[in-house]
């Protein structure tokens, strides 16, 4: 395999016009073999003009010439000053005239290709064009039209766009060549596809925007197709391959579990766990997404879904991303299980190597039911005797390689949650292969939550609002972009100056803490205890609160600067607040009157829904990093945008969940080529290493 990339490798360097030198340049850029720089897509095109040789234009016609500068006059005329070109073709010369042209001085120069539109008319009998628009289209002095404009490609200092088009312009012909094609005639027509071959010859060389669009709709849903078809495929290969344990239930086991929660569990609440409950009875491995706001009650289910793994004498693992949320979900979930049989441990970094390794053992030999900790901890670190269910608290993130890494002898129940509220059609497509909940009313009883957005004038009155809350035993946050204010951007708010601020000047007869990621562990662990337990009456902090705390009592929350965080960040740091039956407030601090920020903070005072304030911010900033496809453990998408593209997206998809049906796993020869395809684009990432 090694070898063989070697080999591409230095394919890609002995490709026409490329050599070492440039070879290493591509490869920075992540161009690795001949295949990769012909899916290096042009960032966009440059059509010229519909252009007139310069001896057919008349006087009192517009219309736009190229040639080279032949000379270049600057003088002053009556107070006005003039910039003078004679721009020459092979049919001819013209003069061409700009009032008041100084500024064109650092612009043109002698030998430069430039395009002019304009009015052409006449002056003594010599045509000249006045004051026209102009583009220069080449540095360097020859003229062939036929050369000129073009794509334009992503470039750098260390290779321009011109280099890389002139690359594949010399190599376009033998790369096209090579590429087999995907799909066969009949399908291609009826999905109204070109030829790979012909689809990237267009794509880097085309003649009019007709090509583009054509070319462009068949290699995006190329792009997409594989996307989905390994997503079919691994969906398929986690149905078929592994078993998972049947669990048996009951309606004895149903009252037994509810009577373990203070409270009813809410309509949405039963209808996911009933998805779940279904799940686990089957030995088809549950492979599920839980989506709910914070505070919606998805702890709740979680228990419930362990508690039904554990009366089927196996064990649960539990794991956050950060030490500081698995210690509240271990906090959590002993509170639920308080007085029952069940034992619950949690694993720490910190903890003693004496204390640690009792605990693995104890694992091992299952006499612990419910093991809590980080990712990466249990992950690395812990054997189960019977692991039945997995819960994944992906808290804001959420990927599809989310399935646990663990030793484990059989295949568990897998229960990933999320807080980030993705539009539902959007999951189920970016996921594929995983099934999807939604908890998308949070249970009843809870206070209201305010959102008001503060600009400059009224923070003094915010802050004595603020002042009374806290007098009445209430607790606040105070969230800022920025750590410590740099020279360059001392704009920001800063969370080390305004504690002090805050701690000093402006509350000082309260308790202020602070609360940041470059603290260690420890010290982090300490604030948020004392916060939790009512010490602490102001916590100033970055986002790092974001994955983190759940305090009832808080019921105020300050983002400053809140124009610098996108709508779903400040969403998830609201979720903060509004966790008890007191109502709460949200103060957006921001003096922006950039129009994009006003959108956003409207949006954020109008509406509490998660998912309504995600389809917000996809309509306001695009897809953005948070539906990226990195983002979710798949390769970045080159050409394709899955939001963009979605009409193009749910065909690839609709196709390729059908071929898999028909031939799951790629082996009838004539699926030959989309198998390779889909094993070296896939591969690796979404484990479909079985089928290669
Ligand atoms: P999430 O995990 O989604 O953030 P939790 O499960 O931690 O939410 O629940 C948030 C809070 O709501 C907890 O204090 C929990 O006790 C409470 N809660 C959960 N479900 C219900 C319910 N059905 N009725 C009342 N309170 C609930
Ligand atoms: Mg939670």
């Amino acid at each position: 395999m090694v070898q063989q990339q070697q080999n591409t490798e230095d394919k890609l360097q002995y490709l026409k016009g490329v050599g070492p030198e440039k070879a290493k340049v591509l490869r920075s850029m992540g161009i690795t073999t001949p295949q990769d720089l012909l899916e290096y897509f042009p960032r966009r095109w440059e059509f010229l003009p519909d252009c007139s040789a310069i001896s057919a234009v008349e006087a009192g016609q517009e219309a736009t010439v190229v040639g080279i500068i032949e000379s270049i006059d600057f003088r002053n005329m009556r107070g006005r000053s003039l910039f003078e070109v004679y721009l020459a073709d092979h049919s001819g010369s013209i003069r061409v005239l700009w009032f008041n042209g100084g500024y064109l001085k650092r612009q043109l120069n002698i030998g430069m290709t430039i395009a002019v539109t304009g009015k052409i008319n006449e002056y003594k009998y010599q045509l000249q064009i006045t004051n026209p628009k102009f583009k220069i289209v080449g540095a360097g002095g020859e003229l062939d039209v036929n050369r000129l404009g073009g794509p334009v490609y992503p470039a750098n200092s260390d290779i321009s766009s011109n280099q890389i088009k002139f690359i594949l312009r010399n190599n376009l012909d033998a790369l096209c060549d090579g590429l087999c094609e995907l799909f066969d005639n009949e399908f291609q027509k009826k999905a109204i596809l070109l030829d790979r071959k012909a689809a990237f010859r267009l794509i880097h060389d085309p003649q009019d925007e007709q090509d583009i669009k054509k070319a462009t709709r068949t290699l995006k849903y190329e792009e997409l197709f594989i996307m989905q078809l390994g997503l079919a495929i691994r969906r398929y290969l986690s149905r078929t391959g592994q078993k998972a344990r049947a669990m048996k239930f009951s309606a004895a086991l149903d009252s037994r579990i509810r009577k373990r929660f203070p409270f009813m569990l809410t309509a949405d609440q039963d209808e996911v766990v009933a998805e779940i409950i279904a799940d686990m009875r089957s030995e088809q491995p549950m492979n599920r997404l839980l989506q709910g706001d914070v505070g919606s009650g998805k702890t709740a289910v979680a228990v419930y879904a362990a508690l039904v793994a554990i009366a089927n004498k196996t064990q649960v693992t539990i794991m956050a991303p950060t030490e500081i949320l698995a210690e509240q979900h271990y906090i959590n979930i002993c509170r639920y299980l308080k007085g029952s049989k069940v034992k619950i441990a949690m694993l720490t970094g910190s903890m003693p190597a004496k204390k640690r390794k009792e605990l693995l053992i104890s694992v091992e030999q299952g006499y612990v039911d419910i093991v809590v900790g980080t990712v990466a901890l249990i992950e690395h670190d812990v054997k189960f005797k019977e692991l039945g269910l997995v819960v994944i608290d992906e808290q804001h993130k959420f990927g599809v390689d989310q399935r646990a890494k663990l030793r484990k002898e059989t295949t568990p129940h897998c229960l990933v949650m999320t807080a980030t509220p993705i539009p539902r059609t959007l999951a189920m497509t970016v996921f594929g292969d995983l099934e999807v909940s939604i908890i998308k009313n949070k249970p009843a009883g809870r206070g209201t939550i305010t959102t008001k957005w503060i600009k400059p004038d009224d923070r003094q009155k915010a802050f004595e609002f603020i002042r009374s809350l806290l007098k009445a035993g209430k607790q606040a946050y105070f969230v800022y972009p920025r750590i410590e204010s740099t020279e360059a951007e001392n704009s920001l708010k800063a969370a080390i100056d305004e504690f002090h601020l805050l701690n000093e000047v402006i509350y000082p007869e309260f308790e202020v803490a602070l609360l940041h990621g470059r603290m260690k562990a420890d010290e982090k662990q300490d604030v948020m205890e004392r916060f939790r337990h009512g010490k602490i009456q102001i916590l100033v902090s970055t986002v790092v609160i974001e994955v983190g705390v759940d305090v009832p009592n808080a019921t105020v929350m300050v983002i400053e600067d809140a124009n610098n965080f996108g709508l779903a960040q400040l969403h998830q740091l609201r979720g903060r607040i509004g966790r008890g039956s007191s109502n709460s407030y949200c103060m957006l601090f921001s003096d922006s009157d950039n129009e994009i920020a006003a959108l956003r903070l409207d949006v954020m005072c109008k509406s509490n829904d998660g998912f309504f304030i995600a389809e917000q911010d996809l309509a306001i900033r695009g897809p953005g990093e948070m539906f990226s496809t990195r983002q979710h453990g798949l390769p970045d998408m080159k050409i394709a945008n899955i939001v963009e593209d979605f009409d193009l997206l749910n065909m690839a998809r609709r196709d390729a969940f059908k071929l898999v049906k028909e031939d799951p796993l790629l082996q009838k020869p004539k699926h030959y080529n989309l198998r390779q395809t889909v094993i070296s684009k896939l591969g690796g990432k979404l484990g479909l290493t079985d089928i290669a």
